[in-house]
């Protein structure tokens, strides 16, 4: 993926990892320094409550400043950390780093955030995962209702016995579990009753444009009833336009996020927007 816009451009066009190249090769070898060399950060974007258009939340979403490569695009080296199992400790900085960064936005009067972590499959075959998401918390001295961990079908579907007894786990803690990229993976509706998860992300594909394409507003609408009936929220992601957000407005979407609302952005930047009502200004105008 290249952005175009400047600041935000990935500066890295690899092949398909299936071709074991010389760039992975060394992408590989640079990706095992990259965490003790502190070149991993996190950007954090806004998660927007539909009922009180107020911010309910973050989502983190990790970068890596590469020395040569610049900013390398987390759908490149996501699955070289999976397939090196360097997604366990990456995974495990991303969480502590994420939840210390929602206590000090509470601490700056900010009580009701939340934040999400993405959580990889090969995260949930770690032995000691629940012991370290408790650790996490607990260190952080958030509550565990303020976590929320997005999986996506296809961890869902690898090692399902583990997975399961692992969400199991994690939503007896109260941490928030939430089926991220929904739609887009293979898992079956009968995997809804089996989970019982807290929320349902509908993928982007589904909500870019979807106050112009009636199929995917007939998908979308017939997702949010389905969640609800099931007692799930639903959150949509990707979106980017006003009409898409005052058409999921009116099929009571839970929550949205996306360019619409904001970018990813630093946390710095995050809390001056938290300050300065930057991310909620676009609902002025109709509140
Ligand atoms: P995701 O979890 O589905 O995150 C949403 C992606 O959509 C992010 O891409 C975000 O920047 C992008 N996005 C947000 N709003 C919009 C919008 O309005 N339009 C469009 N077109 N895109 C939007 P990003 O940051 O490149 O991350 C890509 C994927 O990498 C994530 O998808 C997630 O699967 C994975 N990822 C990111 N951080 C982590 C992490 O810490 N751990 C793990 N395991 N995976 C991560
Ligand atoms: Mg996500
Ligand atoms: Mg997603
Ligand atoms: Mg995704």
């Amino acid at each position: 993926e290249s952005k175009g816009n400047g600041k935000n451009q990935y500066h890295l066009y690899l092949p398909s990892m299936n071709e074991r190249t010389f760039e992975w090769l060394v992408l590989e070898n640079d990706l095992h320094k990259a965490l003790e060399k502190g070149e991993f950060f996190i950007e954090y974007q806004p998660r927007i409550d539909m009922k009180n258009e107020q911010v309910a939340g973050a989502e983190a979403l990790i970068r890596w400043q590469h020395p040569t490569y610049n900013r390398v695009n987390p759908a490149n080296f996501i699955p070289l950390a999976e397939e090196t199992g360097l997604i366990i400790p990456i995974g495990k900085w991303v969480l502590e780093t994420a939840c210390r960064q929602l206590k000090s936005w509470h601490e700056a009067g900010f009580t009701n955030l939340k934040i999400s972590v993405n959580f990889s499959a090969r995260q949930f075959l770690s032995e000691n995962l629940i012991k370290d998401v408790a650790a996490v918390i607990s260190d952080s001295k958030i509550s565990p209702q303020h976590l929320e961990i997005e999986i996506t079908e296809s961890t869902l579907l690898q090692n399902e016995l583990v997975v399961l007894a692992a969400l199991r786990e994690l939503m007896e803690m109260g941490v928030q579990i939430t089926l991220d990229d929904f739609g887009t993976g293979y898992a079956s509706l009968t995997y809804l009753t089996k989970y019982q998860v807290n929320a349902l992300k509908i993928d982007k594909s589904f909500i870019k444009d979807i106050s112009k394409n009636p199929e995917k507003d007939a998908i979308t609408t017939a997702v949010i009833t389905l969640a609800h009936s099931l007692n799930m929220q639903v959150v949509a992601e990707g979106v980017e336009y006003y009409e898409d957000y005052e058409h999921l407005l009116s099929k009571n979407t839970d929550e949205i996020q996306g360019y619409f609302i904001s970018r990813p952005i630093s946390p710095e930047k995050f809390l001056m927007a938290l300050k300065k009502g930057t991310f909620t200004k676009c609902f002025k105008k109709h509140s």
